[in-house]
Order: structure tokens, then sequence, then C-alpha cells
């Protein structure tokens, strides 16, 4: 009884956050309502900071533990054509047991359950065990200004962050890194009348290709994340005469990683592209910042099914949900990636499925919602 309505008040509350739009850079008004809602349930503190970013606290049974961090995103992706979605996409209509709109799952109903999930204990006058602490941050769709901000700022210790990019309530460990090169050819200029003065450097660009596909299919695998994958992108070359042959030619080689390292990348480009005259450079905003030194591994973030903290959360939510979840890894990039540079062990876990993010029409199950809610709890009260 007391559960179905704290999930109908969880699910009130997902509509609300769908109700707020709230663009990258435009979330002062959903971080108001996130932070009104804190002060309405009870957390013991509610603040913001200078990014705009909004924060609650929980105070757990032993308050000389490392705090439990529960991190969800404000922002989302534009909507697009509305005329493509079942219901309107601010709506927050329910059909068939799902909530639909932007955000559903990405990140809104995830962010309900996660503010939602002390809310158990402390009605029935329990604590969680360690200090628990909500942190909603803006800007994660366009580059994670937000969490950067919070990780920089950071003041207490930190025992686990739980990310709630939709999971489908298993347990990610992980995702691959993001790292984008441009390879430039260099060549020699010439009047596309006289091309044998010219050293055409779209000739090597064109053979660099040629064997690029086939040679991915040896990047490095790493057994829970996948393979390492390239995809190039942007083609330029200097010129934009059509009668003039380029002096350099360049290619963006968008790499996500999971068992590459900046050199190892660099060494596999480097044979590929042979005798011809080429430089590497990072695309800015994408050089590997998860890693310090050239030859370690770049991931986004990961812990190993084996380790303690993961053992420890998944037995836990196990025991909330009543089966224990999955382990598994995310396909997309999230602002896990910005934490483990800064030692802190991050794992995913929310509901709603990661195929839904960002598409029109998206929509969140509310079973898995409620689902989640009792993980979480678990969660609090043990881990
Ligand atoms: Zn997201």
């Amino acid at each position: 009884m007391a559960r179905e309505s704290l999930l109908e008040e969880c699910i009130d509350f997902a509509q609300r956050l769908i109700r707020t739009p709230s663009m990258p850079g435009e979330e002062a008004a959903i971080a108001a309502l996130v932070g009104e809602e804190l002060r309405k349930l009870g957390y013991d503190e509610v603040w913001s900071d200078a990014a705009g970013n909004v924060f609650g606290r929980v105070y757990g049974r032993d308050r000389s533990l490392p705090a439990l961090v529960l991190n969800t995103h404000l922002d989302h992706v534009d909507p697009g054509d509305p005329s493509l979605w079942p219901t309107p996409p601010f709506a927050a209509e329910i059909r068939d047991g799902r909530i639909i709109g932007r955000g559903a799952s990405d990140i809104k109903g995830p962010m309900a359950v996660q503010v939602y999930s002390p809310v158990a204990l402390l009605r029935a006058g329990e604590r969680p065990r360690r200090d628990m602490v909500f942190c909603g941050v803006v800007q994660e769709e366009v580059g994670g200004a937000g969490a950067i901000y919070w990780a920089e700022h950071l003041d207490y210790p930190v025992e686990l962050v739980v990310l709630g990019e939709p999971s489908s309530n298993t347990l990610a460990l992980g995702h691959r890194g993001i790292v984008q090169f441009w390879l430039t050819f260099h060549g020699r200029s010439a009047h596309a009348s006289a091309p044998e003065r010219a050293e055409n450097p779209n000739y090597a660009l064109a053979a660099f290709l040629s064997q690029l596909q086939a040679a991915a299919a040896g990047l490095g695998v790493h057994p829970v994340l996948g393979p390492t994958t390239v995809a190039p992108t942007i083609i330029e070359v200097d010129t934009t005469s059509t009668n003039v042959t380029p002096a350099w030619a360049r290619v963006l080689l968008d790499f996500r990683t999971s068992a590459e390292s900046p050199n190892s990348l660099r060494a596999f480009i480097d044979r590929l592209a042979g005798d011809s005259p080429h430089s590497l450079t990072y695309s800015d905003g994408f050089e590997p910042a998860s890693v310090s030194a050239s030859d370690e591994i770049v991931t986004g973030f990961y812990l190993s099914p084996g380790d303690p903290l993961v053992i420890r959360a998944q037995a836990a939510l196990g025991r909330g949900m009543g089966r224990e979840p999955e382990l598994a890894r995310y396909r997309f990039a999230t602002d896990g990636r910005h934490f483990a540079p800064y030692g802190i062990p991050v794992v995913g876990f929310a509901p709603g499925e990661e195929e839904m993010a960002h598409t029109a029409g998206e929509s969140i199950a509310i079973d898995q919602m409620e689902e989640s809610l009792q993980g979480h709890a678990q969660l609090l009260r043990e881990f």
C-alpha cells in the first residue's frame, strides 16, 4: 500500500520533469523543480553550485563512511519533429504502462527514481547506511560541463557513483572511451592541368581508407566492453578551388576504445599510412582525458565483475528487486567518463531501455521504474 502510493508520487514527479523542457544550457527551471522536490521529500541538505548543478543529501546511519552518489543529468536532446511522436513530446502521457515523452528514459524517469530512492526509508523512520547524495548535473548532452565541474570541486569522499543512464535495471560496468584524431596527408599542390607536378595527397588518403575497414577488425577487444571500433567521419582538403590539387587532405577518425591506448592507436594509424607523409593531432575536446600515460588503455569508465564494489552493489540490488541484476555495459558514452579520471568508481543502474534514448516516441515502462525503486532502496539500506 505504502509502496504503491510512493510509486504513484514518483511517476507524477517523472511527468512533471518531462513537462519542464530542459535543453542544454536551459536547465534553471528543472533544477529549481528538483530542488523543491528534494526539500519536500525531507532531504537533510539541498544546494546548488555555480555550474547550475543541483544536489540533495540524506544523512546515513554512519556519517563517517564515504558517500553513495546517485547521478543523473538535467538536460535532454531536441525532440525534433513533433509530428513523429505518438503524443506531444512534453505531455508525459501514460499509455500501456509507459510514460511517453522526451527524456522519459534518458533521463527523467531514472532521475525521478533516484530522487525518490530514500523516501521509503525516511517514511519508515530508517536511514541509509552511509550518506546518500543526489547529484543532478547540467549539459551532459553537449560534453558534460556540469559533471566536470562537480568532479573538480568535489570536497567529500565518495564510495561509488551510480549513474542513472537507462540500463533496463542491469548493472552496467562501463563503456568504451572516445579518441578522435585528425589524420592529415601532406603533398604539394599544382595546377590541375599538370598533375605530374603535384604530390596529390588524395591518393594517399584513398589508399589509407581502402585498408582501414579490414584492418579495424584487428583492434583490441575487451571481454566486457567489447571491440574497439573506428569510423572515418569528416574529410577535408585545404583548397576550395576546383582546378587546384590540394596541399593536404585530412580525415577525422573516431575511435571507440575498449582495449587500445593512445600509443597503440598511433601505431595502428602509422602502419596503415605507410611511407606517405602524414601527421596526427587530436580533434578538439577528444584528447583522452581518462589516461595519464600514453600507454594506458582508454575506456570511458570500467569496473571489473570481480570488483568488491560491483559484488556488493549487485547483491544489494538483487535483494531489493528479488532477482540479481545482470552485468552489462553501455554502448553510448556518458558523464561517467568524467568521473573515472578523478579515481571515482562508477557503475550504471537505472530503469529505461538504452535504445529508447534520443528517439521520437521515447518512453519508459512503469514496471521497470517500480523494480528500480525497490533495488535503489535496498542499495541505500545496506551498501
Ligand atoms: Zn543520458
